[in-house]
């Protein structure tokens, strides 16, 4: 696909190479910008986790190029299967192609999306540069002046916050934003191989703590679980998370039963609580912008967190080929960002907020199904 190309900004620097800094990242490269991309991280490695990729996902993905990859790499699936927890069916989520070529769901495990996209950055001239952050950001004759942890100094025409929930860049250049809030609930994951069976998205509700599993390779799954958050759950040694998650599943049926019943200690296992902030506006400072997490942080409950994360890098990289004026080009992209996002992250808190008070499995599953709807609408 021919992109158009950015007049208005010669160069650019993202800091956080995540998922959403990455697609920033590549959608300003393509369309000419010269990329400096920075990450705290000095290995820039990525949590073992699998992870969900919907169709309005893997649609963003073929816009980057990527899809095939992830096709290849990952797994694709047509429908999600409902059950209650016993493993009773409930209803499946249909979920046909987005658009020629573009399945309704699948899934991947993170390093290997990670490595992917890392690939596809360095066919782009993208010079990346790890263990590093900002200390000081300050606009000044239509570019940023930057400081960085090393106390290197450089100037750009624009600067992209795509450092996460914890945004360091927030904290510099938008002083009307806040961290974004627990939501009373935590993840527990593990990877683990597939269970032989098993060849669809599943969700298993009408429990105090839903949980599901999304295929990530032709042998490999995650499994989610969500449960009320307890701050003790955040310092567990690896032995009490296995045994506690294990625990946690014993009133469990079908495949996630399986689970409990073929999990061992080399698996790997993680518990994360969850937090959530649709920022408000202005998403911009100047010449300074966030996209992804830093400002529209959500809960995985429509497992649409990094689909909006490159939706937000696919769309700021358009308005800025569009529009001569950087002004003009960053007030459109947080006004088709700001309601999309806003829907994701109330409608997931929602979710989440139903399961906290052990409300209707049938209301969740619509909810649910609703919101996916949505989502397939053009961004
Ligand atoms: C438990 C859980 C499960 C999830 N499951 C799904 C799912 O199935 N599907 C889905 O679509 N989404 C899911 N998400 C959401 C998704 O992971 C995020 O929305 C997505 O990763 C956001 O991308 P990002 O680029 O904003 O942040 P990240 O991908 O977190 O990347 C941020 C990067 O910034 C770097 N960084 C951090 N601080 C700094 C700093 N100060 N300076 C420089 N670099 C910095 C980090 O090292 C990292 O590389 C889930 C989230 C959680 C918590």
């Amino acid at each position: 696909m021919n992109k158009a190309h950015i007049s208005s900004i010669g160069t650019a620097l993202i800091v956080g190479g995540g998922i959403g800094g990455m697609a920033t990242a590549i959608s300003l490269a393509e369309r000419g910008v010269s990329v400096d991309l920075i990450d705290l991280d000095p290995e820039w490695r990525v949590y073992g986790a699998g992870i969900t990729i919907t169709g309005p996902t893997l649609r963003a993905y073929k816009h980057l190029g990527l899809l095939e990859d992830i096709k290849r790499q990952g797994a694709i699936t047509i429908k999600t299967r409902l059950f209650r927890y016993d493993g009773t069916h409930m209803l499946d989520l249909e979920e046909p192609p987005l658009e020629e070529g573009v399945p309704g769901n699948g899934g991947i495990m993170r390093p290997v999306l990670h490595r992917i996209m890392q690939a596809r950055l360095r066919t782009l001239p993208v010079d990346v540069r790890l263990g590093l952050t900002v200390t000081s950001l300050v606009n000044r004759d239509g570019g940023v002046d930057v400081r960085f942890s090393d106390d290197s100094t450089n100037r750009y025409d624009l600067v992209v916050g795509a450092d996460s929930v914890y945004s360091g860049v927030r904290e510099i250049a938008f002083p009307h934003m806040a961290p974004a809030q627990s939501t009373g609930q935590g993840c527990w994951r593990v990877s683990i191989r597939k269970p032989p069976t098993l060849n669809m998205t599943e969700f298993y509700l009408g429990h105090a703590n839903p949980c599901g599993i999304t295929i990530c390779a032709p042998d490999m799954v995650y499994m989610w679980l969500l449960t009320p958050h307890i701050e003790r759950e955040s310092f567990m040694s690896d032995e009490e998370l296995f045994a506690t998650l294990k625990g946690l599943l014993a009133d469990y049926g079908g495949h996630i039963g399986w689970i409990r019943d073929n999990m061992t200690r080399d698996d790997w296992v993680n518990y994360r609580p969850l937090n959530a902030a649709l920022q408000p506006k202005d998403w911009f400072n100047g010449q300074i912008v966030l996209v992804g997490d830093s400002v529209h942080a959500t809960t995985p409950h429509l497992a649409s967190g990094a689909g909006m994360a490159v939706e937000s890098g696919i769309v700021l990289a358009e308005e800025l080929a569009r529009a001569d004026d950087v002004a003009i080009a960053l007030k459109s992209y947080q006004e088709r960002r700001f309601e999309r996002c806003r829907d994701v992250i109330e409608t997931s808190v929602a979710v989440g907020k139903l399961q906290l008070e052990h409300g209707d499995p049938n209301i969740h599953a619509h909810m649910l199904q609703d919101a996916l709807k949505r989502l397939n609408e053009p961004y």
